[in-house]
C-alpha cells in the first residue's frame, strides 16, 4: 500500500493517520511459514520538516517450537519507527525509507521492519525453557524427576557440614 503524504509535506506538525493489513506469509524460518496477516497501524507526522512513522505491526506468530517443539501460536506488536526522506543517500540507515512522489511504501516498511525484528529461532515463548536432554520433558510444564548434575564444590561443602 503507497501512503500519499503529499498534503503534510509542507506542514510541520501535521499528520496522517493509517490502518492497513500486510500478507507476511511468505516468509520462511527454517521450513516454517509462521507468518500471517500483520495488521500495522499508526501515523506519520511531519516533525519539524521531518516526515516521521510511527506505529506498531501486530504479528500473530503460529509454528512449532525450535526448542521444546510445542506447537504455539502467540501474538507479538513490533514497533513501527521509521523516517521517511527523499534523500536516497540517507538510504543506508535501517530506518531510512524513501519518500517518492510524495509517497511511502507501506508495506515495504512494515516487512522490514518484521523481518529486523524476528528472532532467526521461532520460540514459543521468549524464555521457553525447552526440553530435558536427559528425559526429553517438556520443562515448560514443570521440574522433571532427574537429579540435577551434583556441582564438585556444592559436594564439598555437603561432605563438610556433614562432619
Ligand atoms: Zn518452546
Ligand atoms: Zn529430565
Amino acid at each position: 500500500m503507497m501512503l500519499e503524504l503529499t498534503e503534510i509535506l509542507d506542514r510541520p506538525g501535521a499528520s496522517v493517520p493509517f490502518s492497513t493489513d500486510v500478507d507476511l506469509t511468505d516468509l520462511v524460518y527454517g521450513t516454517q511459514k509462521p507468518l500471517s496477516r500483520v495488521t500495522a497501524q499508526g501515523a506519520v507526522r511531519n516533525t519539524a520538516g521531518v516526515l516521521v512513522l510511527k506505529g506498531t505491526a501486530r504479528v500473530e506468530i503460529t509454528g512449532v517450537c525450535d526448542r521444546c517443539a510445542a506447537d504455539f501460536s502467540r501474538q507479538v506488536d513490533f514497533p513501527l519507527d521509521a523516517v521517511l526522506s527523499a534523500d536516497a543517500s540517507d538510504e543506508d540507515d535501517e530506518n531510512v525509507f524513501p519518500l517518492e512522489g510524495g509517497r511511502a511504501d507501506l508495506e515495504d516498511i512494515v516487512r522490514t521492519t518484521v523481518v529486523l525484528n524476528m528472532d532467526q529461532q521461532l520460540l514459543c515463548r521468549p524464555d521457553c525453557k525447552g526440553l530435558c536432554f536427559r528425559c526429553g520433558k517438556n520443562l515448560n510444564l514443570g521440574p522433571c524427576d532427574c537429579t540435577p548434575e551434583p556441582d564438585p564444590r556444592m559436594a564439598a561443602l555437603a561432605r563438610l557440614l556433614k562432619k
